[in-house]
């Protein structure tokens, strides 16, 4: 067997941080550049030829449309490379679920394209940064990876973009897999996958757009005001999520406010504030009858991804839109 040839693509993120000291709290992320994490990766033994490319040296909190065009024409020209054996995307923890649903969605599902963070920096005490690459290298580089779309490796876990979140702030197991757990388990010397890939020779489900349209995330809170609704419409909203109680619930106020937005032609799409559970329709919010969407299993920031790739490939009516979001 050829030895892989991965290409690494870093964008920042703790996975590239740096404290300075190893029991210090406070860190930068997106210190170290690739070249460097390259070097260390060396240290490990890796049955692999490693190459990168720096996109950003940002904490992921920063990442938007500059980055993430800049790096989805990188990813598309590696996985047309026929040199090229699979793709791994160094990101921060704090966004990497919205940049991997983003590129799951957009790209055929060939070789496999690996998201892979850290929480703790490289130069801290028990630093979780090369054993997570070490982990997605090996993911990258394995034949069984093709034809799962894209995944993030973290913590021994292989999760696919669409069901990865981040449940923990600081945890070194920060993600976890929701509806679905993980699509396998993986070590720098096991990897373990529990089915086998449902998406082989899946093309894009969306064109990569020109821009992504603006959707905002309307949060709900016992007794909130609902004059927000109104005034993000003005500043330019072609789209609303709400992060609403339990099934997507808000006080009739609000829901009033978002009914009147639908009726204005402005999409709006039911998710929820709770960390875990669907949203349905029509369980306490008649959506029939308003014309909202139902997240499903989506929360309310990969709801805003989907939302927005709709948009911009001209899908508005609400029967398709559900249909995206009932996908898995
Ligand atoms: N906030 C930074 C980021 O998301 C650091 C957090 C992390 O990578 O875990 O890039």
């Amino acid at each position: 067997m050829t030895t892989p040839h991965i290409r690494i693509l870093a964008t920042g993120g703790t996975i590239a941080g740096s404290a300075g000291s190893a029991i210090t709290r406070g860190y930068r992320a997106g210190q170290v550049a690739i070249a460097d994490m390259l070097a260390g990766a060396k240290t490990l033994g890796i049955a692999a030829r490693l190459d990168g490319v720096d996109i950003a040296q940002i904490g992921s909190q920063d990442i938007g449309w500059a980055e993430w065009d800049i790096l989805h024409s990188h990813i598309a020209e590696a996985c047309a490379d026929p040199d090229v054996d699979g793709v791994i995307v160094t990101h921060g923890t704090d966004t990497a679920e919205e940049t991997a649903f983003l590129l799951d969605l957009t790209l055929a599902a060939g070789k496999p394209v690996v998201l892979v963070g850290a929480m703790r920096p490289a130069d801290a005490v028990g630093s979780d940064g090369l054993r997570n690459f070490a982990n997605a290298v090996r993911v990258a580089s394995d034949p069984g990876a093709h034809g799962r779309g894209v995944m993030l490796v973290m913590g021994d876990s292989i999760l696919a973009a669409s069901d990865a979140r981040k449940w923990a702030t600081a945890n070194v197991d920060a993600f976890k897999g929701y509806p679905r757990g993980p699509l396998g388990l993986v070590t720098p010397t096991t990897l373990d996958w529990f089915a086998p890939p449902a998406r082989i020779r899946s093309p894009a489900r969306f064109a990569w757009p020109e821009c992504l349209p603006r959707v905002e995330i309307v949060y709900a809170a016992a007794d909130v005001e609902s004059d927000i609704v109104d005034a993000l419409i003005s500043l330019g909203a072609k789209g609303l999520v709400l992060a609403g109680m339990g099934q997507g619930n808000a006080p009739k106020p609000l829901l009033s406010a978002l009914s009147r937005v639908v009726q204005a032609g402005v999409p709006v799409v039911r998710a929820s504030r709770v960390d875990e559970g669907s949203v349905d329709r029509n369980v306490e919010v008649d959506d029939d009858s308003v014309g909202f969407v139902a997240s499903r299993s989506y929360n309310p920031q990969k709801s805003r991804i989907l939302l927005q790739l709709m948009l911009a490939s001209g899908i508005t009516d609400p029967a398709r839109m559900q249909s995206e979001f009932d996908r898995r």
